[in-house]
This record gives C-alpha cells, sequence and structure tokens, in this order.
C-alpha cells in the first residue's frame, strides 16, 4: 500500500516487473527502454447512478506519458482533482458507448478545459460508435453554443480495428453486445521489442551516441578500428509488450474472450450477482462471475472488475467472481494499478 500526497490512500497493484539494466547517465538510456508499462487510475467505477462512495464510470489510462480516458461520466472532473493526475495532456477520451452514465462528463470537462489557454492546433479527440458520437455532439451542441466554450473538438467514429498507431503502442477496437448498436471493447498493446545490451556493447567498444541509435534501429554500423557490428551483436531476446484490454457495458463475454487472450490486464464491468442472472440478461449486462468465467477463459493476467451496483457490496463481487478467476481484483474509486508484462511470459 502506498500513500501518496494527496486525500486518501490508493492501492497499487504491481505485476512482477521485468527489469531492464543500464547504466544511469548514458545518453543513450531513453532509446532502450525495453518493456513500459501501462498504468491504470479508477476514476469512477459504480454502474448507472452514482453511489456516496463511488462516482459513475470514468478510467484513465496512461502509457508513457500519454493518456487515455475510457469514458467521461458525470463528476469525472472532481475525481480527476482527487486522484492527483491532474488535467494536462487529457486530449483524448475513448468511449465505449453513448449511454449518459458514461459520456455526461464530457461537457463539464470540454468546459474547464477551453477556460484554459491551450497550445495552438491542440484538440479534444472523442472516439465513439456512431449512436454514442451522436448524443455527444448533441450535448456539445448546449456546451458550445454562442461560443460560451472555445475548444477544438475531434469526433473519431470508431469501426472494429485499428484506431491509433504510436511509435510504441497500437490501440485497436472491438465489437460487443450490449443495449442498442456500436459498443465496443478496446485492446492496448505495446510493440515487442529487443533489449539493448549495453555492457556487451561497452565490451565491443561501442561509444555512447548515435552508432548505438543506429544498432537499435537495425543497422549495422562500422567502428573507427575498421570492425562491422551488426544489431545482433547487441540486442537480447525479444520481450513481447504488455497488453491491456478495457471492456466497458456487456451482454456477453463471447466476444471478450478472443480479444483479451494472453492479456496482462482485463477491465470488465461486474455489475450483477449470479443470484440476479436473470435481470443482467434483462438490461444487457453481465455477471461477476461471468467476467471471471471470460478472464480464466483468455488465460488473463489480472481481471479489475468495475460498473459495481449500488445493491451489492464490494465484498460480495468479488467473492464470487475469485472462486472462479483467483486473480480478481474489485475497484474502488482513485485505485491506481500497474500492468506490466512478466519477464519471459508468452516466450
Ligand atoms: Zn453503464
Ligand atoms: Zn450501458
Amino acid at each position: 500500500m502506498f500513500h501518496l500526497p494527496h486525500s486518501r490512500p490508493v492501492r497499487f497493484f504491481i505485476l512482477p516487473v521485468y527489469v531492464c539494466r543500464y547504466n544511469v547517465g548514458d545518453q543513450f538510456q531513453n532509446a532502450k527502454l525495453v518493456s513500459i508499462m501501462f498504468e491504470l487510475v479508477f476514476l469512477g467505477t459504480s454502474a448507472s447512478a452514482p453511489s456516496a462512495e463511488r462516482n459513475l464510470t470514468s478510467t484513465l489510462l496512461i502509457h508513457e506519458g500519454t493518456r487515455f480516458m475510457l469514458d467521461c461520466a458525470e463528476g469525472t472532473q472532481r475525481q480527476i482533482l482527487k486522484s492527483g493526475v491532474g488535467f494536462k495532456d487529457l486530449r483524448r477520451i475513448f468511449l465505449t458507448h453513448g449511454h449518459l452514465d458514461h459520456i455526461l462528463g464530457i461537457g463539464g470537462l470540454a468546459s474547464t478545459l477551453g477556460q484554459w489557454d491551450v497550445p495552438v492546433g491542440s484538440k479534444l479527440e472523442i472516439y465513439g460508435g456512431r449512436w454514442a458520437l451522436d448524443r455527444v455532439r448533441d450535448l456539445m451542441k448546449v456546451v458550445m453554443r454562442g461560443k460560451e466554450v472555445e475548444i477544438d473538438i475531434e469526433f473519431i467514429e470508431i469501426k472494429p480495428g485499428v484506431l491509433v498507431q504510436e511509435k510504441n503502442l497500437t490501440v485497436s477496437a472491438f465489437n460487443v453486445l450490449h443495449r442498442g448498436t456500436g459498443n465496443f471493447g478496446f485492446v492496448f498493446e505495446e510493440k515487442s521489442k529487443r533489449p539493448f545490451l549495453v555492457e556487451r556493447a561497452q565490451t565491443l567498444g561501442i561509444p555512447v551516441g548515435p552508432e548505438r541509435k543506429k544498432l537499435v534501429a537495425g543497422e549495422s554500423i562500422t567502428l573507427a578500428d575498421g570492425s562491422v557490428i551488426q544489431p545482433d551483436a547487441v540486442l537480447g531476446e525479444l520481450v513481447p509488450g504488455t497488453k491491456f484490454v478495457y471492456v466497458g457495458d456487456i451482454a456477453r463475454i463471447n466476444e471478450v474472450v478472443e480479444q483479451a487472450r494472453d492479456a496482462d490486464g482485463l477491465v470488465m464491468e461486474a455489475t450483477y450477482l449470479d443470484q440476479d442472472r436473470e435481470i443482467a440478461r434483462k438490461h444487457g449486462h453481465i455477471t461477476a462471475a461471468e467476467a471471471a468465467a471470460a478472464a480464466r477463459d483468455a488465460n488473463v493476467k489480472q481481471l479489475f472488475l468495475t460498473h459495481i451496483s449500488r445493491r451489492y457490496s464490494g465484498y460480495l463481487v468479488h467473492a464470487e467472481a475469485s472462486t472462479v478467476f483467483p486473480n480478481t481484483i474489485v475497484c474502488n474509486d482513485l485505485d491506481r494499478y500497474i500492468v506490466k508484462r512478466e519477464k519471459n511470459q508468452g516466450d
């Protein structure tokens, strides 16, 4: 348990860490980090309506300093402040679907962001299915009317497949079943990398600087004495990147199992308990036991449950899920976790 300097203690769950060795002071260190990680901040963990303990659903995912907001319910701004993570670089929102308990915070957030001096060219990107975006557009018409709020917003309609492709990260979407159309889950996957072996490079007399950068990029180099060094001489075994999957409200787990295969972290809803399975069916939700079965069948390392109904205690939700899948955490508001690939996993 770590206590951070803000108002309440937060809990970190740390998967076994892959240790990447490199010399402090090596000017080249930024280019050879191998295994980064995802940080998860649960801003709100309640289903449908807030409770005294839980705000409505929103989760922040941070990867190499890039922030992704996953759903943005009413009250999310205050949760951001309470969490201590702040508003900086909050420019991408991914919507799992268009229900009000997942989107109503966008208007307030845009209003706040619009009051600040934002860098030229900066904009708020909102990714969602067509129906979700139509709803958010309607909401933003009120917020932006009369230029009361000035912020550039780009609405990006989601189709299954790759949404974002960055140097070390791919974000893709997949269809899930809930109520209505255009419901999505998201896969965040780091690229696999080969670590730079600093000690071997030193032994071979490769100077710190652009030569090492070329080797990491897969190019051979020629040293001052005329000897040629191939990348294989200084790059270690391929290390698979971390995989994280986020799923919003769903009516069944079928679509999740394949997409979440071997993920290091999986976030799922647990709106109902098995005793109320029929009500879950009626409202297009699943039970804690079903979420746990998806994690088990997909061979994920850690399951995080959210979207918890006021009708149950977190203890009961955990008791039901953990009998099916022991590595289950029932998340509370402002919980923070690290998701990282274990060494040798997937080798
Ligand atoms: Zn919901
Ligand atoms: Zn919903």
